[in-house]
């Protein structure tokens, strides 16, 4: 079967500040929730990018299902980070999810019965179709990530990246979001990045740091190799040339 993700000895700087040093990740498994690490200014949003072929390492190799990222942008569905947008923006919650269908029917195109049909079936899914007609700032932060859930759901896709989707919601709005991802884990791959995969960890089949500086877990400023013990799931590190390994620590420990 096609790997999800195949990432080799990816490099990526902005300038002379190098972001991404030597990461390395394969995902085989067409199902789970891999959750990925890093501290503010990480590089996680970055990683993102390649992922979706928005940027170009200048070292390594990228493949999303076999193919370079861009080739792949149909199969994947992106949820990018909830606080960059404006929701005084007078959009309604189906125009929005609509929107998401834009790379299939083309910017500005007429949407097709397809299209609409797909938007209702992934409002559906995140039980937000009876708001439909909502203007997205009428909304609780946790009704409007699912709605930016179901944007990304409308094409369908296999793999689904989520950029700190957890920044800014209660714990009770916290809750539901992982719910709702441990459900939709079933049906496809699903990457989020955070900085604080704590209140996460029991939905997350699997973590990968981006670097070995600061990782927290409740607030807590843990070291890397206590990682593993703290959300016992397999951690690794997959940056500065240190390519699929599990912590020794804990491997000599367990
Ligand atoms: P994270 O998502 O983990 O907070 P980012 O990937 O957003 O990290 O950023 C990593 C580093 O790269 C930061 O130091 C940030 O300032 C820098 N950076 C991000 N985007 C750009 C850009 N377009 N141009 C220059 N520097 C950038």
């Amino acid at each position: 079967m096609e790997k999800v993700i195949e990432l080799e000895d990816v490099w990526v700087r902005y300038g002379n500040q190098t972001v991404l040093e030597a990461v390395n990740l394969e995902l085989k498994e067409p199902n789970g929730l891999l959750g990925i690490i890093g501290p503010n200014g990480g590089g996680k949003t970055t990683f993102l990018k390649v992922l979706l072929g928005l940027l170009k390492p200048y070292k390594g190799s990228v493949k999303i299902f076999g193919k370079p990222p861009e080739k792949s942008r149909d199969l994947v569905g992106y949820v990018p980070q909830y606080r960059r947008f404006d929701f005084d923006f007078p959009i309604s919650v189906w125009e929005v999810v609509l929107t998401g269908r834009m790379s299939h029917t083309g910017f500005l195109k007429k949407y097709s019965e397809e299209d609409k049909k797909a938007a209702e079936e992934a409002l559906k899914t995140v039980e937000m179709f009876q708001l439909k007609d909502r203007q997205i700032g009428q909304l609780s932060g946790g009704q409007r990530q699912r709605v930016f859930i179901a944007r990304a759901l409308a094409t369908n896709p296999k793999l689904l990246l989520l950029d700190e989707p957890n920044s800014g919601l209660d714990p009770h709005m916290q809750d539901e979001l992982y719910r709702l991802l441990n459900r939709l884990k079933r049906e496809m791959a699903i990457i989020m990045v955070t900085h604080d995969l704590s209140a996460v960890s029991v939905y997350v089949d699997r973590i990968a740091c981006l670097n070995r500086t600061l990782h927290y877990h409740n607030s807590k400023e843990i070291p890397v190799e206590d990682l593993e013990a703290t959300y016992q799931c397999p951690v690794e590190l997959i940056a500065h040339g240190v390519p699929h390994r599990v912590l020794e620590r804990h491997k000599g420990s367990s």
